[in-house]
């Protein structure tokens, strides 16, 4: 998902609604704004599809006015089924010491077993979705504001978060202590900005001040500004290394690094470690086109646009059924017939999950006359699923959990198939010396299986590490 609010500047529903249009790659399926304004008071709209057809309308943004509002875009994450538009966030809750809205990014491992305490001592939950656990718990802590009450609730909830959260005031952003998924600060005018990624930023000409720490909470008003805390206890940072190579978007800069420069580099370690003798080095649009830059710069094969993306659909992945998921392909890309015929072409793409994307890509490709078809993956086989907010499917359910990379080569039937090293990626992200086995620097779960919170909710319905 992705989050994103505003305090301090006039109308900041609107500044929302654009900060959310730059996040839609985080999460299609919904969006939702809370907003507040000294005299109406908390407003909120939340409805399905994309940002720019629902938030666009002068009408609906008249009835979101205030200086201060966050947003929600929502990605369904595994487990949920079709959603409903109560499962929409920002939620909304009116506690003792006043009115606050909270959008998650991320997933609660330990949800169902809050759910089943709270629902025990007496609340009533409106959506199915795990963040409403949080606005739940902070409405029976015996804190006297609501920023204290969010660290009382955040700290019984295990799992993903980074959180963006307002009150009447106050605008506050919390990240989990492992630092898992994103959340960066900046300022607009005499206001203050917090999102997912900075790409978000630019769109409403906010400027990057820094990222907010693994473990940081930041509560920010108006008069005084910002004030930083730490309310968990300390651990070492495991941000998900998958952001860099497929969720966030290639104009983000993370961890002081452009995610464009990170993927390119990829595809330069894996030009290195998977070479390949071809005519062609082609990116399956858009997840895999920087590490296919980076590919053909270091092998000196030449670059060209074998695939061509129909600009207008989403991200394939993230539409949730498995029936639109395999059209979806076909709606999205065409090969480029002209270029590819007679060729030895290198698709290079961002990952394999269930192997649909690169099969039907495989076959187009070679009913346009390939001569051969050389997959090099931009990470390592994805063999677990992800519990910390990426929609995987289930254990059985990926390629890479049941074959041998020679059997997903056979059954994928191409001349050749590689994945970039597990190593490989942590240098491509900045880890000269590759990834620290013993303290991994980032989260790589769905690559190693090492999952750096126990999924506990899972680990009870029989999933086995
Ligand atoms: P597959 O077709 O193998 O199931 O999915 C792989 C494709 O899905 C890749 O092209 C990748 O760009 C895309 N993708 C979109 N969202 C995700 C995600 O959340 N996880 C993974 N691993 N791949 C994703
Ligand atoms: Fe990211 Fe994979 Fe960890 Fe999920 S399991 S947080 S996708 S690295
Ligand atoms: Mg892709």
């Amino acid at each position: 998902c992705g989050v994103f609010g505003v305090l301090g500047v006039t109308d900041a529903a609107n500044f929302v609604a654009l900060g959310l249009h730059a996040l839609q790659h985080r999460g299609q399926e919904a969006g939702g704004i809370v907003c507040h304004h000294p005299e109406h008071g908390f407003n909120s709209a939340h409805r399905f599809g994309y940002v720019r057809d629902s938030f666009t309308s002068q009408t609906l943004m008249q009835t979101l006015p205030g200086p201060l509002a966050i947003g929600h875009v929502r990605y369904s994450t595994a487990g949920s089924k079709g959603a409903v538009i109560r499962d929409v966030q920002p939620f909304f809750g009116e506690f003792s010491v006043g009115g606050a809205a909270i959008a998650h990014n991320g997933n609660i491992t330990n949800a169902d077993a809050l759910r089943r305490e709270l629902i025990e001592r007496g609340s009533i939950f409106q959506s199915s979705s795990d963040s409403e656990c949080i606005i739940h718990l902070m409405a029976r802590s015996l804190q006297r504001n609501i920023a204290e009450r969010m660290e009382d609730a955040l700290r019984r909830v295990e799992g993903a978060f980074s959180v963006v959260a307002m009150t009447r005031t106050k605008l506050i952003g919390v990240r989990d202590p492992l630092g898992v998924r994103p959340l960066v600060l900046g300022r607009i005018a005499d206001g203050w900005v917090l999102s997912s990624e900075t790409c978000a930023l630019d769109i409403i000409g906010a400027e990057f001040i820094r990222e907010i720490e693994p473990g940081e909470m930041v509560v920010i008003d108006q008069k005084n500004g910002l004030e930083s805390r730490f309310p968990f206890r300390k651990q070492s940072p495991r941000f998900c290394i998958f952001e860099h190579v497929y969720f966030s978007r290639p104009d983000s800069i993370i961890g002081g690094r452009s995610v464009y420069e990170t993927r390119r580099q990829i595809g330069v370690e894996l030009a290195r470690e998977a070479p390949q003798d071809a005519d062609l080095v082609c990116p399956v649009p858009d997840s895999g086109t920087p590490a296919a830059i980076g590919f053909a710069h270091e092998s000196g094969i030449p670059y060209g646009m074998g695939i061509i993306r129909n600009q207008y659909m989403g991200r394939t992945f993230i539409e949730p059924t498995e029936s639109i998921r395999n059209m979806g392909v076909r709606l999205k890309l065409n090969v480029n017939r002209a270029l590819i015929r007679g060729k030895r072409v290198i698709l290079v793409d961002d990952s394999v999950v269930r192997g649909t994307t690169s099969r039907k890509i495989k076959e187009m490709i070679l009913d346009a006359g390939a001569k051969e078809v050389h997959f090099r993956i931009a990470s390592p086989p994805t063999s677990w699923p992800c519990f910390y907010g990426v929609d995987t499917p289930q254990r059985d359910k990926l390629l890479a959990a049941t074959m041998s990379e020679e059997e997903m080569r056979e059954h994928l039937a191409v001349d050749s198939l590689k994945f970039i090293s597990l190593d490989g990626l942590y240098r491509a992200v900045g880890e000269a010396q590759g990834r620290n086995a013993k303290c991994p620097q980032y989260c790589d779960a769905c690559f190693s299986g090492e999952y750096p919170v126990a999924p506990s909710d899972m680990i009870e319905k029989g999933f086995q590490l």
